[in-house]
């Protein structure tokens, strides 16, 4: 994600407005759970995450999400079926999915009736029989509503917005529980695929390749298939008026989508035209682009203050453009699909994993345009660094902060400069190809270093620029 300057601050007076009041502790198991063995518990109602501990749940594994859904513009309400395939990791009497505003109308576990009740931010599914430990199961969910966003700790509103001509969902950490049930945690990473109906004449785009359009009665389906593991939140879907540009790219589709509001030849329209050269550009020093499609899609909405790197096609807001191209931006986001979306996060403790190599990004482009070098940039931000923010440990409500960009973009130089270009561009190959459609933490990214670096001891370095209060040597 990168915020723009100005919602940028606005965010952060957003940070602890208030707390969803959903995060009651799960009811415990009750001996109502009718075919549960003893053996057999529910599973937690978060997936264990520190800073968010309500956030995913526990108890299964999800391999992929298969959505068909239909959205009406006209009344704003989202209808269809979410089929999630999944294996148990415990002995499972109960499960439950992150679901946000839309009513469970029937849920079936393997072809049978379960249980399901809303509890508020969640969905609790409870099976006619118990699943066992590591017996893969496919869950059908048959719900609607008018999806709205949710509130975080972090940072207000994410999630679905209606628009005059549509919707869109999109936002950081949180996003997928406002528009199908989800296990919503980054470190839960699925395949993902969705067919969306809209009226005729509405464009819905999503993540990955593109497939079959059909029509029927006056509404046209929209197909998107993303085949590398993905993320929860970097799962998108945007709906209204378009202007859809497809092409190829390096082999690839390469698509495109400017809200229609926007001029077709402005500056946001000529900065997503050159979001080819840049993956090829970041490729060229991160290893082969990681994903089967590219594009960019840029949304015309003051209440989108960011762009996000959303799998295959990252979103921007129009607000990054309003000066003039923008490929700053793009690199950005671009350098997220290795750097966050191909190797994602396993706990948002680690954010600095995506938002310092993302930020370092822009320093190289920068310098790659031969508009400053990444030293010059480097040294500018050091003077004017506050050291309090510790990037490798930032706290949930300072998840966004410069220290986790800024600092987390210096901590990269830092590491450059102390191994050397030779071994820094080899550990960035590393990392990107040995946690390729994975996850990955501080812990193991400091090991990768070290043995890039021919097993220096690293930990003095790490530790003064990620968890220390006083500034490091300057790199
Ligand atoms: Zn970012």
């Amino acid at each position: 994600m990168r915020r723009a300057a100005v919602a940028g601050a606005a965010a952060v007076a957003l940070v602890l407005a208030g707390c969803s009041g959903d995060d009651d502790p799960a009811p415990a198991a009750t001996p109502s759970s009718p075919a549960a063995a003893p053996s057999f518990a529910p599973g937690a109602e978060g997936i264990g995450d520190p800073y968010f501990p309500t956030y995913g749940n526990g108890g299964y594994d999800v391999a992929g999400y298969d959505l068909k859904l239909r959205y009406d513009p006209s009344d704003g309400r989202l209808s269809g079926t979410a089929t999630v395939t999944a294996t148990a990791t415990q002995d499972l009497a109960r499960l439950n999915f992150d679901l946000a505003h839309l009513t469970a109308r029937r849920v079936t576990v393997d072809g049978t009736a379960a249980s399901a009740k809303a509890d508020g931010n969640e969905l609790v599914v409870t099976p006619a029989s118990g699943i066992p430990n590591g017996r893969p199961f496919t869950v059908v969910v048959d719900y609607a509503g008018v999806p709205e966003p949710i509130r975080n700790e972090a940072l207000g509103e994410g999630g679905w917005l209606r628009t005059a001509d549509g919707g869109f969902a999109l936002g950081q950490p949180e996003s997928a529980s406002t528009w199908f049930p989800v296990n919503d945690h980054p470190s839960d990473k699925a395949t993902f695929k969705l067919a969306m109906t809209v009226p005729d004449g509405v464009e819905a785009l999503s993540n990955g390749l593109p497939g079959e359009r059909a029509g029927a009665d006056g509404w046209t389906t929209w197909t998107w298939r993303e085949d590398a593991p993905m993320a929860s939140y970097l799962a998108f879907v945007v709906i209204g008026q378009y202007r859809v540009t497809q092409t190829t790219h390096d082999g690839k589709p390469m698509l495109t989508g400017l809200a229609e509001s926007l001029p077709a030849d402005g500056p946001a329209a000529q900065s997503i035209a050159r979001t080819g050269e840049v993956a090829d550009y970041l490729a060229t020093l991160f290893g082969p682009y990681p994903f089967d499609a590219y594009g960019g899609i840029v949304i015309d909405d003051d209440r989108v203050g960011y762009a996000l790197e959303t799998q295959t096609r990252p979103v921007y807001g129009e607000t990054f453009f309003g000066a003039g191209p923008n490929i700053t931006v793009v690199a950005h986001e671009l350098a997220h699909q290795w750097f966050g979306d191909s190797v994602a996060l396993e706990r948002w403790q680690d954010i600095w994993l995506n938002e310092g190599f993302a930020t370092y990004a822009e320093w190289l482009w920068t310098e790659h345009e031969g508009r400053a070098t990444v030293q010059e940039i480097a040294d500018r931000n050091y003077d004017r660094m506050t050291w309090t923010v510790k990037p490798g440990d930032p706290g949930p409500e300072q998840l966004f902060s410069q220290a986790v960009y800024i600092r987390g973009g210096l901590t990269v130089h830092a590491v450059r400069k102390a191994i050397g270009d030779p071994a820094f561009f080899g550990l960035l190959r590393a990392w990107t190809t040995e946690q390729r459609n994975g996850n990955g933490t501080t812990e193991e990214f400091i090991a990768t270093a070290e043995k890039a670096a021919g097993g220096k001891d690293l930990d003095p370095l790490f530790d003064a620029w990620l968890y220390g209060t006083t500034p490091p040597p300057r790199p």
